[in-house]
């Protein structure tokens, strides 16, 4: 048996107005190269002037995770040759990074939780792309120079699934703090999957492959699955030395397999050396105090659900997972309705007939869905005819819930006489049946409720219904 070893490294694009060392703009999608000055082409003699925004966003960052702040931290040129790199290195941190070691909470189904180790996150700025069109290769550098956050983790995950939760966790921390728009198509938040394994109770750690560049959770998670069949398969045939080679491999989302891309450079390989171009970043104590002050984070906001509306903690880990979800959870509380109630009709009910629609985007209201949850609470209709007046709502359009109820005759009969009547009817139709019951045969009792559920066509409030059956046949 085998044990896995996965470690992360995350790209996280901060969204700032420009780019890390100069005065550009980061807009996406502009055309190619006119976002560029002399800094971010890397002509000889223009200097870099660090921004102030992309470090408050990393000390911001570095509080989430609980992380130690180096008030003191180095800029170091990671040198290579690429044409999406004009400059020839990358100005990136090294020895000394600006956020130090730090930690991450992910959830398991089963509400149990594990603690993952985050060795440190740097700032460093991206590079331009490539872009290859049939025999010619173009270059866009209006990326180039846009502020990254690095984010490492310790070699903490054990399984696919860890790996992922990590992921998605990060992604909803990086989304609460608003320091990155974390858009995966896009490239926002990316990341390098270090992939082993060795035999269980082993300490040692084996040779690792690195898979470059993922950007999407289902892809990450069949490519560690990949991989580490890969190592398997070649451990149990006896070839993993020669098989298995430090390495950086390429998921290919078509065949769901991983391939070769390039050896894995050691960091000698890069001669990283302290920019000379750039002092030390200094971060002060008021500096620490200002841009340490962050917004209430997934964990607490689960902690206050859990304790403050009474739901199960993983249903409260899957709605604060996602800042608009848990934003549309807190307004539908204020309305005073049950929590598990609200759980079900957000997350199943409703998220379910959005069909991938965001919440922002939702034709239905949090307010006019916490309404609608109070007509079932307070037994004007019954959990079913909720669902119709949810359709209902999502295709017409409209927030007045009790017209809708009133036009889709969906009023539940609660009135005693009125019910009493129909029950009288069915006891005196049926008096061998009630002489069973009376007998000490229990089950007719269903069947008294059934036939009364019958006769008002499905509207009578069935708790109304074995409430009055049960004083009448007392
Ligand atoms: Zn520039």
């Amino acid at each position: 048996m085998f044990e896995i070893i996965i470690g992360l490294e995350v790209h996280v694009q901060l969204n700032t107005q420009s780019k890390l060392f100069c005065s550009c703009a980061t807009s996406f999608g502009e055309k190619p190269n006119t976002n560029t000055c002399p800094t971010c082409l890397g002509l000889p003699g223009a200097l870099p002037v660090l921004n102030k925004e992309a470090v408050h966003k990393a000390i911001m960052l570095g509080t989430a995770l609980k992380s130690k702040i180096n008030q003191k931290s180095i800029f170091n040129r990671k040198n290579y040759f690429y044409p999406d790199l004009p400059s020839g290195y990358q100005i990136s941190q090294f020895e000394v990074p600006v956020v130090g070691l730090g930690e991450l909470n992910i959830d398991f189904e089963d509400g149990t939780s594990k603690k993952i180790g985050v060795t440190r996150a740097h700032l460093e700025n991206d590079a331009g792309k490539n872009i290859h069109a049939g025999d010619v290769s173009n270059v866009d550098l209006n990326r180039a120079g846009t502020p990254l956050l690095e984010i490492v983790s310790e070699p903490d995950m054990r399984s696919a699934t860890e790996a992922v939760l990590y992921l998605k966790k990060l992604h909803s921390i990086v989304r609460y703090l608003r320091i990155s728009d974390a858009n995966m198509q896009e490239g926002s938040f990316r990341c390098d999957v270090n992939v082993s394994i060795r035999p269980k109770g082993d300490t040692k750690l084996y040779t690792r492959c690195e898979i470059k560049n993922m950007n999407s959770f289902k892809f990450i998670e069949k490519a560690i699955h990949y991989e580490v069949n890969r190592h398997i398969e070649a451990w149990e045939d006896g070839v993993f030395d020669k098989e298995i080679v430090q390495e950086t491999r390429l998921f290919d989302p078509n065949t769901g397999e991983t391939r070769s891309m390039r050896g894995k450079e050691d960091a000698a390989d890069y001669r990283y050396f302290p920019d000379p171009d750039l002092l030390p970043l200094i971060i002060t104590d008021e500096m620490m105090e200002k841009y340490s002050q962050i917004p209430e984070l997934p964990d607490e906001k689960k902690e206050r659900f859990v304790k403050d509306y009474k739901i199960k903690e993983y249903d409260a880990s899957v709605l604060t997972a996602n800042l608009e979800m848990a934003n549309f959870f807190d307004e539908m509380m204020s309305e005073g309705i049950s929590g598990k109630n609200a759980t079900t009709w957000l997350s199943v009910e409703l998220q379910g007939r959005l069909d991938g629609v965001s919440l922002e985007n939702s034709p239905v209201s949090a307010k006019t869905l916490a309404t609608m949850i109070k007509r079932i609470e307070d037994g004007t209709i019954s959990g079913k005819a909720g669902k119709q007046v949810l359709d209902y709502l999502i295709e017409n359009n409209t927030d007045n819930i009790d017209e809708v109820i009133e036009k889709l005759g969906l009023k539940q009969v609660s009135d005693d006489g009125a019910l009493l009547e129909m029950i009288d009817t069915i006891l005196a139709a049926n008096e061998d049946k009630v002489a069973e019951y009376k007998a000490g045969k229990e089950k007719m009792f269903a069947f008294f409720v059934g036939q009364t559920m019958k006769a008002s066509k499905g509207s009578a409030n069935p708790q109304k219904v074995s409430q009055l059956l049960k004083q009448r046949l007392a």
